[in-house]
């Protein structure tokens, strides 16, 4: 017992020194990690669980980066993908070639996708989906005759990743300071202002919506709007009721393509199959990536409505665009076997169950912490945030990283979860487990968030 403990600790020493030294991390502070290493390397992991290299157990609150739908460990996605690789692990999808489980998971995704999304444009994952939707939408226009058509409105705290056009429509500051890399003709719209995106330009909140800037630079300049059904890493902002509707029918009215970027709603997450659903609203694109495959392959694709497909198939040149991953079998394979198991252990009605009862505890994290309010969850997309008062909005002092904090005791009890900022500082938690949870589990993040607030009151308030 005592080797395998020492065994364990020097394997992790070992793998720590060389993460220092070689790898240089994604969104990870790069002096501190030089300096002190990785604040865990992950090792295994089963259902809603993972270990690291120590054997220590967490509850993956966040379902890792908000992929990994059907949890750890699941075995049938792991002997498909051995069963294709074995088979033919790569096969190009450029000058017309194609490969099996690429067009079945086509066909699978048109007949799972809202109104006529139909089509497929297969990506690596989210950024690479956002650029191509963007790309898309612009040359779409060329071919309507209308090329200057280019201009994308996005909407304030959304994330849409991280490639140069994508970083360009994320609207965390954090994420646009990095190298000063950024196209032109990116507008970010005040988000989710119903009354506003319907015309009423009574409101005082008028100015800075997205039809208010519709209207300055004129429909005929703009390519198309995107927006994440529920906003993730901006904070996990669920839009009031009408508003994706009133955004659908300002894009119709303008002439405009709607992009929705279902890179975390899609695929169970939101307790429908894709995030849009919530809400009736139909997209004439869609980004989707991250739950397409739980994180088990990486893959991300573009569905295209019809009528925009009709359109680019008239194009008789080389539609000079294209990943060397677009349409991997492997990646597919998985993919189609994620979905497969997603219908047939009826995991998005679980995620609506699991949903109701995550309600039920913050309603009682909400009775018995005074700085625990605004929590939300559509599905198993959640989150809450904390006040110094949470009746006036009062927030902490800016010394203080309350969300930070909580999310670190929470960490010290075996439960991952992430921290995210309001505009009134880092005081969001967000919490979006594996959609496989159960009632029990749900409890165990309950009781722990219970307890590291009750912490963080003590220490702050
Ligand atoms: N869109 C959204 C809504 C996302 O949350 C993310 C990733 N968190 C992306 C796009 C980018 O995806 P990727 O990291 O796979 O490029």
């Amino acid at each position: 017992m005592t080797d395998q403990l020492s065994f364990k600790h020097s394997k992790h020493s070992e793998l720590e020194e060389l993460d220092k030294k070689h790898y240089l991390h994604p969104t990870t502070i790069p002096k501190t990690h030089a300096e002190q290493g990785p604040k865990l390397t992950f090792a295994e992991g089963e259902g809603i669980y993972v270990r690291d290299v120590n054997g220590e157990k967490y509850i993956d609150g966040l379902s890792m980066l908000w992929n990994v739908n059907l949890g750890h460990g699941q075995q049938e996605l792991a002997d498909v993908a051995k069963e294709q690789m074995s088979k033919l692990a790569f096969s190009s999808s450029f000058a017309g070639y194609s490969n099996e489980p690429a067009v079945r998971l086509a066909e699978k995704l048109a007949s799972l996708a809202p109104g006529d999304l139909n089509s497929v444009f297969y990506t690596s994952g989210g950024s690479e989906s956002n650029d191509t939707a963007f790309k898309l939408s612009r040359f779409y226009w060329t071919l309507k005759g209308k090329s200057e058509k280019t201009k994308i409105i996005g909407i304030k705290q959304a994330y849409h990743g991280v490639t140069i056009a994508a970083q360009t429509a994320t609207s965390i500051p954090l994420f646009h300071d990095f190298s000063g890399s950024k196209i032109s003709e990116v507008f970010h719209a005040n988000p989710h202002l119903t009354n506003c995106e319907r015309g009423d330009k009574s409101d005082p909140n008028y100015e800075g919506c997205i039809r208010d800037i519709v209207e300055k630079e004129g429909a005929d300049t703009i390519a198309a709007v995107i927006i994440e059904p529920v906003q993730g890493s901006g904070g996990v902002h669920v839009p009031p009721e009408g508003y994706l509707e009133a955004v659908r029918d300002l894009c119709d009215e303008f002439g405009i393509l709607f992009i929705a970027d279902e890179v975390i709603c899609g695929f169970g997450r939101t307790g429908t199959m894709f995030g849009v659903e919530n809400w009736g609203v139909v997209p004439d694109l869609m980004s989707v990536a991250k739950g397409i495959s739980s994180g088990y392959s990486q893959l991300g694709g573009v569905l295209i409505k019809e009528s925009i497909r009709d359109v680019l198939v008239q194009y008789d040149q080389v539609l000079a665009h294209g990943f060397t991953y677009s349409g991997h079998p492997t990646a597919c394979a998985v993919a189609l076997k994620n979905i497969e198991i997603l219908e047939r252990d009826q995991i998005v009605a679980n995620t609506k169950n699991m949903e109701y009862e995550l309600r039920a505890g913050f309603e009682y994290l909400q009775d018995k912490h005074p700085t625990f309010t605004k929590s939300r969850a559509v599905g198993l997309l959640a989150g809450f945030e904390l006040y110094a008062d949470r009746d006036s909005g009062k927030p902490f002092d800016s010394t203080i990283l309350p969300s930070a904090e909580v999310v670190e005791e929470c960490f010290k009890r075996k439960l991952i979860l992430r921290a995210l900022s309001s505009n009134v500082g880092r005081n969001i938690v967000a919490i979006a487990p594996p959609l496989i949870i159960n009632k029990q589990q749900i409890d165990d993040m309950i009781n722990i968030l219970d307890d590291s607030i009750t912490v963080f009151e003590k220490k702050f308030c």
